[in-house]
């Protein structure tokens, strides 16, 4: 039993779905002894594996250091995480880092530099934001206003952003919503890679990146790849991107940076994008960056280097595809399973024929039937896919615990749907 005590936890009283007293791999260990797989590595974050002592060794030696420096001022460990993110990760071109503290801090400080860097070019008309129709960026007003997940907007839109939303998936129907609202107008473009939170794992056309690659170019359009979720190594390769060589104006990312020991954000950019704005100051966050972040963030990457972790997330993420696409693919109410590697996910529906939906009421059904089988799934799910599962396991997972995870998954599906007919 959970104890009373966890009530407090929450802001507003109640029982926390678990009580976590410790992580080992891909379990998380609960007050009660049970052990969690964990399938979607928390919010997708836990890419190396919980409990891993050099971590903690990095963080200690951080801390013995400086307890806080100025995020304006250079420090080893800092410059160390920017060496390593330059020389190992980022696309080629991009040079340029910044970190924050979160994926959110990331998204919203892209949004204010791009309308900088568009006043330091003198295009003084360009400051709409543009996302997409499914999308999430962030819970900040800025980061929600950019993106379109309505539950998550609910409620705020009289003081976020109205702008425009983009198609999903055709590159040609952007273009068209850009002409009409005036490219002039228009200072940045974001998108996820893979759409995760809003959409469970949207794998858009191979054409998408790379015809709006050129069209923000010929447009001065600055183009913004959220690879919160995606980045560092999530989808197989370092970033995203990199499945349609595209190099982004700028690169936010948050979540995997840190595997989830430390909050940590990066926004990354090239050196051409910051050339105008020489000069000028970015407004940091007091805590953006600090030391014991890109200490333990450092040796996250190290780790996921010395073990070839993105290799083996995209090998892994292949079986995973398999797995579940025997057990799912025919299932009565699996629309679809897609994904690019240890980031996959599930649409449901009511009926496959008519695509008429359970409008979010599945979901956490499936949630809490997968808890009762000592089982994280992710919640997703948007207006565009009103139900949606998400995996995100860490890159180190045992392939067995893959197969129980597919296991859960279809089992809990079947509960679940048992359980809404009896509503
Ligand atoms: N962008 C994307 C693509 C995300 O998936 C998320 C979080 O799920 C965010 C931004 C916001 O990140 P954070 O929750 O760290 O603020």
């Amino acid at each position: 039993m959970q104890s009373e005590r966890a009530r407090s936890y929450p802001f507003i009283p109640a029982q926390p779905l678990l009580n976590i007293v410790g992580g080992e791999g891909d379990y998380l260990i609960t007050d009660d002894g049970r052990r969690i797989l964990d399938g979607a590595g928390g919010a997708i974050v836990n890419n190396i594996g919980y409990g891993r002592p050099e971590i903690a060794e990095a963080a200690a030696a951080s801390l013995t250091g400086t307890g806080y420096t100025l995020p304006t001022f250079a420090t080893e460990t800092r410059l160390r995480l920017i060496e390593r993110v330059t020389q190992h990760w980022l696309p080629d071109g991009m040079t340029r880092c910044m970190f924050v503290t979160g994926g959110s801090e990331s998204v919203d400080t892209a949004v204010r530099v791009a309308r900088q860097y568009q006043v330091a070019c003198g295009r003084t008309s360009k400051w709409k934001v543009l996302g997409r129709s499914t999308s999430y960026h962030g819970s900040t007003l800025a980061a929600l206003s950019v993106g379109n997940h309505d539950r998550r907007r609910s409620g705020m839109e009289p003081m976020l952003m109205d702008l425009p939303k983009v198609d999903l998936v055709d590159a040609d129907l952007v273009i068209k919503t850009i002409e009409a609202e005036d490219p002039d107008t228009v200072s940045a473009l974001i998108m996820e890679p893979v759409v995760g939170a809003a959409g469970a794992a949207i794998v858009v056309p191979d054409d998408y990146w790379p015809t709006l690659r050129s069209y923000c170019t010929d447009n001065n359009i600055v183009l913004i790849a959220d690879e919160v979720m995606t980045g560092f190594g999530r989808t197989g390769t370092n970033f995203g991107v990199d499945h349609w060589n595209v190099t982004p104006d700028l690169l936010v990312s948050g979540k995997g940076l840190g595997g989830g020991y430390v909050p940590i954000g990066g926004l990354f950019a090239t050196d051409a994008f910051v050339e105008p704005l020489a000069g000028q100051q970015i407004m940091y966050f007091t805590f953006s960056g600090s030391d014991v972040t890109c200490a333990v963030a450092d040796k996250v990457l190290q780790i996921m280097q010395d073990e070839h972790l993105v290799e083996r997330c995209a090998e892994m993420g292949e079986r995973f595809a398999s797995m579940l696409d025997e057990r799912l693919t025919d299932h009565p109410h699996v629309a679809d399973i897609r994904g690019m590697g240890l980031m996959r996910g599930i649409e449901l529906v009511r009926d496959r024929s008519t695509g008429a939906s359970f409008d979010g009421a599945l979901t956490p059904l499936v949630v809490a039937a997968a808890l009762e089988r000592d089982t994280w799934i992710y919640p997703a799910g948007s207006a565009g896919v009103p139900d949606g599962l998400l995996f995100g396991p860490s890159f180190a997972i045992a392939e067995s615990d893959l197969e129980r995870l597919a296991d859960v998954a279809l089992e809990s599906i079947d509960t679940a749907v048992e359980r809404f007919g009896q509503l």
